[in-house]
């Protein structure tokens, strides 16, 4: 691998998720293998305009495959939307002698991982951290199917006090203003209904599901509520709606919050963080760059930054459906 590149510098950014420590050992275990240095950058950009740099070495990132959050920690930086604050941290990656980033993060730090790119043509290689899964090029981000387990094991613990007091809880997961959070973990968990940005059924169909569920002897209920869904209504509203048109249900909420953000990621996360570490460090010195490492169908691939940023992930179709027959 023939390579002007001695020393990568890795960080997080945005929000955290878990799997994002095993990315970064990855990239620092993949340098060191590989013989080129490896710099931590902490706290993100801003941690890269302030210079607040450490050399990692294959020992130095021990133990840290199993823990959530990340360890670099990460921050999001205003003064890196600024030309003068992107000119402080060229700067200062000069001065360390760093060649080339990788930037473990969601679609805003890419943006600016591409911008960067574009005016200091400095090589750039993205890794998707966010418990989203709302990114293009990989039908995976890392910490997704950690969350997507800590929802489902949640749901579990609620269903086991709803059926005992034949209750029906409206339970508010993470995902911003996409559903793959509230759908995968909704039909995991096996819930009743899945309210998602996608697909705004409308208020009139959850009272009647809700009215059918209770009819073929239900004892309990839980909805699923994307945090972005559509319905106009946050899940208190919704509770008071519920309550108010069908009173024959005791109704509870239950927001489960940042708990979704932590967490010891699954074995699913790690390996996958673990590939893709490989693939980045491996693509730059290949000389690529402005690319995420995403993964499809089971395969590593490279997608443009200037695409990954674009859009979202379309929701799961046939994932609807299995919802829809489920609940019957
Ligand atoms: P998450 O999905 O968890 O929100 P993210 O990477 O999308 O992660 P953001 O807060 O959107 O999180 O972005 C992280 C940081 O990236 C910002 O604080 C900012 O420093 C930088 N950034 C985002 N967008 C731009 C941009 N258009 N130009 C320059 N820098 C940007």
């Amino acid at each position: 691998m023939a390579s002007e590149i001695k020393k990568i510098g890795v960080f997080t950014s945005g929000g955290d998720s878990p799997g994002m420590n095993a990315a970064i050992r990855s990239v620092v275990r993949t340098c060191a293998y590989l013989k080129i240095e490896c710099v931590g950058i902490y706290r993100g950009y801003q941690g890269m305009i302030e210079g607040d740099f450490k050399t990692l070495d294959a020992r130095s990132v021990n133990n840290i495959i199993n823990k959530g959050g990340t360890i670099l920690k990460s921050a999001r930086c205003e003064d890196f939307r600024t030309k003068e604050g992107r000119q402080k941290a060229y700067d200062q990656l000069i001065k360390e002698g760093i060649d080339a980033f990788v930037v473990i993060g969601g679609n805003g730090s890419f943006s600016g991982a591409l911008l960067f790119n574009e005016e200091y043509g400095f090589p750039v290689m993205g890794i998707p951290g966010t418990i989203d899964n709302d990114i293009l090029g990989s039908s995976y981000t890392l910490g997704f199917d950690t969350a997507i387990n800590t929802v489902v094991d949640a749901i579990d613990k609620i269903r086991d006090t709803a059926s005992s007091h034949n209750r029906l809880f409206f339970v508010e997961v993470m995902g911003r203003d996409v559903g793959h959070i509230a759908l995968n973990a909704g039909v995991g968990a096996g819930a009743e209904e899945i309210l998602i940005p996608e697909q705004n059924l409308g208020l009139e169909r959850l009272l009647e599901s809700l009215k059918r569920s209770k009819a073929s002897g239900k004892s309990s209920s839980i909805v699923i509520v994307a945090e972005g869904d559509k319905t106009g209504k946050n899940v208190f509203e919704l509770k008071e709606y519920v309550e108010e048109h069908l009173p024959i249900y005791d109704v509870r909420v239950s927001v489960l919050g940042h708990m979704q953000r932590g967490g010891s990621p699954t074995c699913f996360d790690r390996v996958l963080a673990s590939r893709m570490g490989v693939k980045a460090v491996e693509s730059l010195l290949e000389g690529k760059s402005n690319l995420m490492v995403g993964i499809r169908d089971t395969k590593l691939v490279l997608t443009p930054l200037a695409e990954a940023i674009k859009a979202h992930t379309e929701i799961d179709e046939e994932l609807i459906r299995v919802s829809d027959i489920m609940t019957t």
